[in-house]
């Protein structure tokens, strides 16, 4: 990120993200020094699939910065494999802050930042409502048109998928027992956290 942020700004009018960020996830992001050892053993970020080290998600938090935050690629591609937390020396569950980020940037709508996860998010709980667990196929065709608005986009590079698909994945929706309870659970959830 290049542009110029005015920090005077950001803490008078988001002081409060860090509490906030404790709200949803219940971890600190005060403990942070900015010591790195998180974004150095970070492989997404060491492929460049971040645009913000982790580091810098936690520094953009304690400074209130949080159009920016949650318009970052970062919150969307990091994969909560944890591997940050357990170098971490003041012990920050990183990717439950990420996690924290998504369920704020979602709620406001905001899915600049990686749009195809935040898609892909949107199908798959669907899939788990309407299923009780996740239907592959109608999963990959959904995500499809969705994101390219056919699902013969990746054709010619995925073929060994499609055959996949048409051979090996179940054809119809699975049938689950108590699939309504399912539903209810995830609309009770949904109930809690205000997104209904
Ligand atoms: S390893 Fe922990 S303390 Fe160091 S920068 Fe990352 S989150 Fe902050
Ligand atoms: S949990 Fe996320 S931020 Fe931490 S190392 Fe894994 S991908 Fe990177």
């Amino acid at each position: 990120m290049s542009s110029i942020v005015n920090l005077s700004v950001q803490q008078r009018e988001h002081g409060d993200l860090i509490d906030r960020v404790f709200a949803e996830c219940g971890v600190d992001v005060r403990r942070c020094y900015q010591c790195g050892k998180c974004s150095a053993g970070c492989s997404v970020h060491i492929c460049n699939g971040m645009d913000v080290s982790p580091n810098r998600v936690m520094r953009m938090i304690q400074l209130g910065m949080e159009e920016e935050v949650l318009n970052t690629k970062s919150i969307w591609a990091c994969v909560l494999c944890s591997t940050c937390t357990a170098r971490c020396p003041r012990d920050i569950d990183v990717p439950r802050v990420m996690d924290a980020l998504r369920i704020m940037a979602k709620k406001r709508g905001i899915t600049k930042g990686f749009y195809n996860a935040s898609v892909f998010h949107d199908i798959f709980m669907n899939s788990i409502i309407r299923h009780g667990r996740v239907y592959e196929a109608g999963l990959l065709v959904s995500l499809k048109l969705k994101q390219s608005g056919t699902m013969f986009a990746d054709l010619p590079i995925g073929i060994p998928a499609i055959i996949n698909v048409a051979f090996r994945l179940p054809k119809l929706p699975p049938k689950m027992k108590n699939q309504d309870q399912i539903r209810k659970v995830v609309e009770n959830c949904m109930r809690i956290e205000g997104e209904n």
